[in-house]
């Protein structure tokens, strides 16, 4: 009986991974096609000084409404892409777009763009990063790359030949998702980077949890010794802020400052921004 029941098992398991297979398969078709179409966006959230909440810049996010397949997440199609090999084509697109965008803000406004841990093993994306750039006409010096922990793990010596020559030309590297990968602090000492970005994992339960809260306070005083900035992801209530604030944290972004909007809707919302700015000056 047992052992019937244990065949049956394999046939449903085999039948799955087939049909998962396929579904792979299919997004992988439209994303490429997404692509070669141009129909791949790109978001952007603004990351704030925390003390009076003005925008210092934004990260750019991938957006993708495939017609048959709606919405799919980026935490989704952008290791597909890795895996099926063409991430690179995928983050030129989003690169040029989010750098043309980045052209009709304020000049002192950075733009974050996510590199994925692929681009971090392949040699060529210092010069692809650059030709991307030169080709827009984006300043170097307004461009932050977010990085992962595991990415600069996995192949340190190539990432770390990345990170050296994009901070030479002007380009400013930041931690992303700090504390939930599997990093040495060693890495903080072996690497130069310019940005920390604390995980949203720790950031929501800020309020709640002791231990979190510890977590943060020792980030943020770590960050200050190393002379490092530091950013709090996911910030969704004024409490979070309060905290961070008297937590001595420089910068956050959240949904309780914006949450990702379009290229037309990021400026709609800087405007609003500099009359507020504007306002409090002249009062
Ligand atoms: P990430 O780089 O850590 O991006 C932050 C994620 O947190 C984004 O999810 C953002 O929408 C979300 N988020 C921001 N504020 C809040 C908040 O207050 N609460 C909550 N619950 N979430 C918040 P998203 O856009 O789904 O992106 C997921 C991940 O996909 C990103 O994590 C990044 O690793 C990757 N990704 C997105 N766009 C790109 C891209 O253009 N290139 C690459 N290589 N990866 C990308
Ligand atoms: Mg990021
Ligand atoms: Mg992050
Ligand atoms: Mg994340």
């Amino acid at each position: 009986r047992s052992k019937r029941r244990g065949r049956g098992q394999i046939t449903v398991y085999s039948r799955e991974i087939a049909q998962e297979m396929k579904r792979a398969t299919q997004l992988e078709q439209a994303l490429r096609n997404a692509i070669i179409n141009d129909a791949v966006d790109v978001h952007f959230q603004p990351i704030v000084r925390l003390s009076d909440g003005a925008p210092l810049g934004f990260e750019a996010l991938a957006r993708w409404v495939d017609a048959d397949l709606g919405f799919v997440s980026p935490a989704v199609f952008v290791p597909l892409a890795e895996e099926r090999g063409f991430i690179d084509a995928l983050s030129e697109t989003l690169l040029r777009k989010a750098a043309e965008a980045a052209l009709a803000w304020p000049r002192d406004l950075f733009l974050s763009f996510n590199l994925s841990s692929a681009q971090l093993m392949d040699p060529g994306t210092t010069e692809t990063t650059l030709a991307a750039l030169a080709r827009v006409g984006l300043d170097p010096h307004r461009l932050e790359l977010e990085i992962t922990e595991t990415a600069v793990m996995t192949s340190a010596d190539t990432a770390h030949r990345i990170v050296t020559d994009l901070r030479k030309a002007g380009v400013r590297i930041s931690l992303d998702d700090f504390g939930t990968g599997q990093s040495s602090l060693g890495r903080l000492r072996d690497f130069t980077f310019d940005k920390v970005k604390i995980d949203r994992a720790f950031v929501s339960r800020i309020t709640s949890d002791r231990a979190s809260e510890h977590i943060v306070k020792a980030i943020i005083a770590m960050c200050q010794g190393l002379d490092l900035d530091v950013v709090a992801e996911g910030i969704e209530e004024k409490a979070d802020a309060d905290k961070l604030k008297f937590l001595g944290c420089g910068m956050g972004q959240g949904y309780y400052y914006g949450r990702p909007a379009d290229s037309a809707a990021t400026l709609r919302y800087l405007q609003d921004q500099y009359r507020d700015f504007l306002t409090i000056e002249r009062a």
